[in-house]
């Protein structure tokens, strides 16, 4: 075995030695490990994961043959100053509460949901929902927009969703989709109030699924928040190669943004329902600030998962 200093000097030596010796030099310090199966990849997502319950819970969801929670309500919760999560342990609407009133990302699965459980659930936070301006549907799937037109029919509520997802419900034409109203495009920005919320566009669990980032605030101190729009891996697997760019470039966009909170419209994929407890139970941590180094770790774990998922097609 060369020491890494002549690695090192072959390497410098490249141009003029022709290349042969350098690079099996430079091969034999590759690890040896290079994931083979997609069972391999998910061993080394798990790895990645170690004991962090919020990683774990990615694996878990990320993992072929998911099985969704059973449905049950989830008590309303403001986990931010400024961020309050409503709906069950299946699907969450999350209220962005600026000064100038309330985006809501997301609005559940039909106009009841809205009626019966964002609407009330809002109230019990102390929110007026007729203070929502604008709904966001992070995605074109009805658990995310079924309640949008709702509120926009009683308070007047704009609906934004990406363009590739109005297309997709307009071909599609499921069961409360909202009527088109605004478009979302990548690196937009919606400002209300004291609020800035920049959309990402990050496709693959749908063509126009958008993660947005904006900025939340615990016990008065300002943090920075993504809000991961689609997590299960779309079917096919060229829609699984579109996730997979989504992730790694959102990675390096929350790196520059500086990222420090990560949360989900399904509380069951990250942690999130467990964590949104914590809270409740008097937490004087927030469990939803992981940090930029743990936010960047589980985008690497949603990456491996993902490059598993894809070997797993083949
Ligand atoms: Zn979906
Ligand atoms: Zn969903």
């Amino acid at each position: 075995m060369p020491s890494r200093r002549t690695v090192l000097a072959a390497a410098t030596l490249l141009p003029l030695a022709g290349g042969a010796r350098p690079a099996s030099a430079a091969l034999k310090t590759a690890p040896k490990t290079a994931p083979k199966t997609a069972q391999d990849y998910y061993d080394r997502a798990a790895k990645l994961a170690g004991d962090d319950p919020v990683l774990k819970a990615l694996v878990k969801a990320l993992s072929p043959g998911l099985q969704m929670p059973a449905v049950q309500p989830v008590k309303p919760f403001k986990i931010f100053d400024d961020v309050a999560v409503v709906g069950t342990t299946f699907v969450q609407a999350t209220a962005l509460l600026t000064s100038k009133g309330v985006v809501l990302i997301d609005a559940m699965g039909s106009p009841d949901d809205a009626k019966k459980i964002i609407v009330p659930g809002l109230r019990d936070v102390g929110v007026n929902p007729a203070h929502i301006k604008y709904v966001v549907a992070a995605h074109g799937h009805d658990d995310h927009f079924g309640g949008a037109q709702y509120l926009a029919d009683t308070y007047g509520a704009r609906v934004m969703m990406h363009k590739a997802d109005w297309d997709l419900i307009a071909a599609e034409r499921p069961e409360h989709a909202p009527k088109r109203d605004l478009e979302i495009s990548d690196g937009q920005k919606l400002t209300l109030g004291d609020t800035t919320i920049v959309f990402h566009h990050t496709p693959g669990h749908t063509p126009g699924t958008v993660s947005p980032i904006f900025p939340v605030r615990w016990k008065g101190r300002r943090h920075t928040a993504i809000l991961w729009g689609g997590t299960n891996p779309p079917a096919t697997t060229e829609a699984k190669r579109t996730n997979l760019t989504s992730v790694r470039e959102a990675a390096v966009t929350m790196r520059r943004a500086g990222v420090d909170v990560e949360l989900n419209n399904h509380g069951g994929a990250d942690y999130g329902l467990t964590r949104i407890e914590q809270l409740r139970a008097g937490a004087t941590k927030n469990p939803f600030i992981i940090g930029p180094a743990r936010t960047q770790r589980f985008m690497k774990v949603m990456e491996t998962m993902l490059r598993g998922r894809i070997l797993q097609d083949q």
